[in-house]
């Protein structure tokens, strides 16, 4: 018995070892993407009630050379806790923002999402990042939309708090994203300059069938109405899902019913046609 327990911490460690040693690859690899500039934009279109185009979201795709896709749920955590997260951030910013100066400049009122994590929002320079990013490019600000997760809300409130304002003072609008998800109160959704709610798609898949579900998205739009917060559904995949969506009065709904995430580049040039 004893020599199996001490196997068995033997096999344990094996394990811890082979998982921090596949994490360690995973980010050697990352860091050449990122080096390289390997890591690819794609967007995904957003539309109002009526079907017309609003917008889109950026969500970042790696190609790896021998993995494939590697997908976003397991690299960004990996990025996140090795700060590489700041430079990827930045970059796709950086391309929201040349995205929105060239829709202005054809005209179009298209607004451009993109994921901040918390490492990158509390970069000592992150507000003079944005700043500098619509600057260098013209960007129209207020059609530029940063998503957070309640997570950021959860630690250094008042950091928090003055940083949004700030940024807010630029004109960026800011999104809660997976509304509901997390662990924080209420309370910051009052005491925060918000501009949109966005329904975790885990609310939106049984919404049609399922009372909870339907009991929760209808609270979010409720509370989202009577606080003057837009709101945008994730993950619409089915007509039944937004029907019920638009019926209870949600604004923008985003889903592989209305378009697949595609490269950005495919997503600008397929506006033209
Ligand atoms: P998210 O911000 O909640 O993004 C929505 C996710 O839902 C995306 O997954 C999108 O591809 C997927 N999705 C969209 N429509 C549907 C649908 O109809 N059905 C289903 N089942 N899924 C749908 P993706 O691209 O794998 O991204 C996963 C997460 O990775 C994102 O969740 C976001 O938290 C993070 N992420 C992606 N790009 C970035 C980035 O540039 N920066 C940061 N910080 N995080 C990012
Ligand atoms: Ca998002
Ligand atoms: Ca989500
Ligand atoms: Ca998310």
């Amino acid at each position: 018995a004893k020599d199996r327990g001490r196997n068995q911490v033997c096999f344990f460690e094996q394990d811890m070892h082979a998982a921090a040693q596949e994490r360690l690859a995973l980010l050697q690899d990352l860091k050449s993407a990122v080096d390289n500039d390997a890591l690819l934009t794609y967007a995904q279109p957003q539309v109002d009630a009526a079907g017309q185009l609003i917008g889109a979201e950026l969500l970042l795709r790696w190609p790896h050379p021998q993995r494939g896709f590697v997908p976003p749920a397991q690299f960004i955590p990996v990025a996140e806790q090795a700060g590489l997260i700041v430079r990827m951030g930045a970059r796709v910013i950086q391309q929201a923002c040349a995205t929105l100066a060239e829709l202005h400049q054809q005209g179009r009122a298209l607004s451009i999402s993109v994921n901040v994590s918390p490492r990158q929002f509390r970069q000592a320079d992150f507000v003079e990042q944005v700043r500098a990013a619509l600057h260098s490019t013209g960007a129209p600000a207020a059609l530029l939309t940063l998503e957070v997760t309640e997570s950021l809300l959860v630690e250094n409130w008042q950091d928090t708090a003055r940083r949004m304002h700030e940024l807010v003072a630029l004109g960026v609008r800011f999104s809660i994203d997976d509304f509901g998800t997390g662990y924080s109160s209420l309370a910051y959704l009052k005491r925060l300059p918000l501009y949109e709610l966005k329904i975790d798609r885990s609310f939106v898949q049984d919404a049609p069938s399922d009372a909870n579900d339907a009991a929760i998205v209808q609270a979010i739009l409720s509370v989202a109405r009577h606080l003057r917060l837009r709101v945008v559904a994730e993950g619409v995949e089915t007509r039944q899902q937004a029907d019920f969506l638009i019926a209870h009065h949600c604004h923008g709904l985003q889903g592989y019913l209305f378009g697949l995430p595609q490269p950005l580049r495919d997503w600008l040039a397929g506006l033209k046609g």
